[in-house]
Parts: structure tokens; C-alpha cells; sequence
């Protein structure tokens, strides 16, 4: 049993944001396995065995991938952004936890990748340049009543808020509803940022205020990033100071 198994992301989009450590471990795979879309931005190698799945198959994903590093082949496991944001690496050991007590002992690595907050804020100068969260706004794998009290704390604690997974054809509604909250405790001029396809030769940003901000402008290639009290805008940059008073 000498397979091994890394988890890396791809980065935002734009091949030179996938580190170079990910490049080398693509290199060495046998099997990449992955969602598909994920699995297409990956250079690809003869020999190589590409097992692409569906979007919500993690937990088998993650399975199939354990096993054929049982059998000796060495498997990357590819996911968008950071392996370690809402994505791939928890499954891996999720199911090294459930699952055959020898998949503990295997060579398993995570590779870090750059997620799309970091790629959207640079689009847009620096937004999250004091304490800042990340929510995934799904309610796929958790309660919405749990995804609104983390709102609520962290508006209250005045974060940075990174928002993922802020829309999709399923879920239409909850981006508003977010917004609904949070207008409730924050300032309606705090800055909002819908930056699409953050890190891509398509990036898209739109600098709007939570008073004002459509959440039928998101979608499921959107990071919303909602400022804190002392986000503010600098020419056609949006940025968060350092110093809690937030003075220049
Ligand atoms: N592991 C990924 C996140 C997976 S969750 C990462 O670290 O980036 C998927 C969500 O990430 C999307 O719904 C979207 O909110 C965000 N996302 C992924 N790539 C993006 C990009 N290039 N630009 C903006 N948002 C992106």
C-alpha cells in the first residue's frame, strides 16, 4: 500500500493562482478525482485516469479516492479555490474518520490553494484588511437558522463578512434575506462587493452599500463581501484600515 493521496485546490481560475506545489502534485498523479468543471481546468497528462463526479457527491468522491490510494495509485483530489474553504480536503478525512481504519494510515496530504475571498479582494483593493469571517451561505449541509445567527454575531462583532455560496438556482432567496439581517445592524451605507469570477480573465466587480445592493446580482460564481464599519472607498478602491478607528 504505497499510494498516496493530496488534496489541492485549483485556485480562483487563472492558471498562474495555482501554486506551484499543486502543479507538481498534478503532475505525479496517476487518477485526479474531482467535479468535473473543477477537473477541466487541470492540465491534463497521458496515462493519467480522470474520475469526474457530480457536485454533491463528496463523501463517495472522497471514498473512491481513499480506495484507489489503498490499491497503490497516487491520487489527487482536485477542488476550486482552497482544498480547505468549503470544499474537498474535510470530506477526505471525514471519511477516513467513518471509514476502513487502515485509510489512516495512508500518505494523505492537503495542498493550500488561493481562495476566492482572497482573489476577490484583491480585485478590489484590500476589504479585508482587519478581522474578517467567511460564511458559505448553503444550507445544503447546515441549518439556516444557524447560518443566521453567525450573521447576526458577526455583525455585531462588526467583521468583515466574506459570504460563498451566496446564490444558486435552488436557493434564490437567501442572499436577500442575508442582506435583510444585516441591514438591521449595520450602517445601510457600509460598502457591499460583488466580485464574479474573482482571479479570471472574466472578473467582474460591483461596489454597491448594503442600503442599496441587489442580491439578484449574485450567483453561484459571486463572492459577496460585506464591510465592516470602517470599510471605505478610495478612489475606484474599496479597502479596510488596519486601526479598529479607522482614521488615516
Ligand atoms: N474551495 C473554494 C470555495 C468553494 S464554495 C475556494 O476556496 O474558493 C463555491 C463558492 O466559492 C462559489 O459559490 C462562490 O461564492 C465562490 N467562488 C469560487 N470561485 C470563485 C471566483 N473565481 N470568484 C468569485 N467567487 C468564487
Amino acid at each position: 500500500m504505497n499510494g498516496s493521496l493530496v488534496v489541492v485546490g485549483t485556485g480562483p481560475g487563472k492558471a498562474a493562482l495555482m501554486t506551484g506545489a499543486t502543479q507538481t502534485a498534478l503532475a505525479r498523479a496517476t487518477d485526479l478525482v474531482g467535479y468535473g468543471p473543477y477537473l477541466d481546468r487541470v492540465p491534463r497528462r497521458r496515462h493519467q485516469r480522470l474520475h469526474a463526479s457530480d457536485n454533491r457527491a463528496e463523501l463517495e468522491r472522497a471514498r473512491l479516492a481513499l480506495s484507489l490510494a489503498t490499491e497503490g495509485r497516487h491520487v489527487v483530489v482536485v477542488s476550486g479555490g482552497d482544498p480547505g474553504v468549503f470544499a474537498m480536503a474535510s470530506a477526505v478525512f471525514e471519511a477516513v474518520e467513518a471509514g476502513d481504519p487502515a485509510w489512516r494510515e495512508l500518505d494523505i496530504r492537503v495542498e493550500p490553494g488561493v481562495t476566492a475571498m482572497l482573489a476577490a479582494a484583491a480585485e478590489v483593493g484590500a476589504p479585508l484588511g482587519g478581522d474578517f469571517c467567511a460564511i458559505s451561505l448553503s444550507d445544503n449541509l447546515k441549518a439556516w437558522s444557524t447560518i443566521e445567527r453567525r450573521l447576526t454575531l458577526a455583525a455585531e462583532a462588526d467583521f468583515v463578512i466574506a459570504l460563498y455560496n451566496p446564490a444558486s438556482k435552488a436557493r434564490p432567496h437567501q442572499l436577500g434575506q442575508a442582506f435583510e439581517l444585516l441591514k438591521k445592524i449595520k450602517a445601510a451605507a457600509t460598502p457591499v462587493l460583488f466580485v464574479r469570477a474573482a482571479g479570471t480573465a472574466d472578473a467582474e466587480v460591483v461596489t454597491t452599500t448594503l442600503g442599496t445592493a441587489d442580491p439578484s446580482r449574485a450567483d453561484m460564481r459571486t463572492l459577496v463581501i460585506i464591510g465592516a464599519s470602517t470599510t471605505r472607498r478610495v478612489g475606484r478602491w474599496v479597502y479596510t484600515p488596519r486601526g479598529e478607528r479607522g482614521t488615516p
